[in-house]
């Protein structure tokens, strides 16, 4: 396989790629702990996109893991894989926590954090670019995002723990859309509080 694309994607910026069937790519997090949050689209028809909820129960179905690691197929809302994860350096991937938004942090952070820059609107930005909006936002994978399931139950967004250089690598299972957010949160500590670079590498024919 050779390169195809390799950049770097600034702090708190958005990024989107398409990938063809049997390319490969890998998130690379460049200084550690910092969440990346994605949305996966057919390309041959963007209605058909990331389904958590069947990502997760095809997961529990076959004795998979709560997160997301190497082996775990990325299903469609038709229930097709879209992609695999084959390589993974990290071991926790979040697709239950959902993406960071204005909305949310004013009800979890207060008021003020209103017109901080969200996950949220990287992913409107992104979408335009492919004339999709906020009814094709669904919910999402966060590479890198640990969130421990508390024995009351409980969600929390804890240390990601992540080295520097980590990465974890998609292989498409068909032609897709790859929308990203590098997370500009800074009011929890799913980016360590400070939200980094990371890297994009795509590879395959
Ligand atoms: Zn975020």
């Amino acid at each position: 396989m050779s390169v195809i694309s390799d950049v770097v994607v600034p702090a708190r910026a958005p990024y989107s790629a398409f990938l063809k069937a049997g390319q490969v790519m890998r998130i690379i997090d460049l200084e550690s702990q910092q969440a990346v949050d994605a949305l996966f689209y057919s390309a041959a028809d963007f209605s058909e996109r990331y389904s958590a909820q069947d990502t997760l129960a095809a997961a529990a179905a076959s004795g998979g893991k709560y997160y997301l690691g190497v082996g775990s197929v990325l299903l469609s809302n038709e229930g097709r894989p879209m992609v695999t994860v084959v390589g993974d350096t990290c071991g926790f991937h979040d697709t239950n926590a959902g993406a960071c938004s204005c909305e949310s942090n004013t009800v979890r952070f207060g008021h003020e954090t209103r017109f901080m820059h969200a996950c949220r609107e990287n992913f409107l930005v992104e979408l335009g670019k492919y004339g999709l909006g906020k009814r094709d936002l669904v919910s999402n994978v966060n590479f890198f995002m640990n969130v421990p399931i508390r024995p009351n139950g409980e969600l929390t967004v804890d240390d990601g723990v992540s080295e520097p250089g980590g990465y974890v690598e998609l292989r498409a299972e068909m032609d897709v859309l790859v929308l990203i957010s590098n997370c500009p949160q800074v009011n929890n500590p799913c980016n360590g509080f400070n939200p980094t670079p990371i890297q994009i590498i795509i590879s395959g024919k």
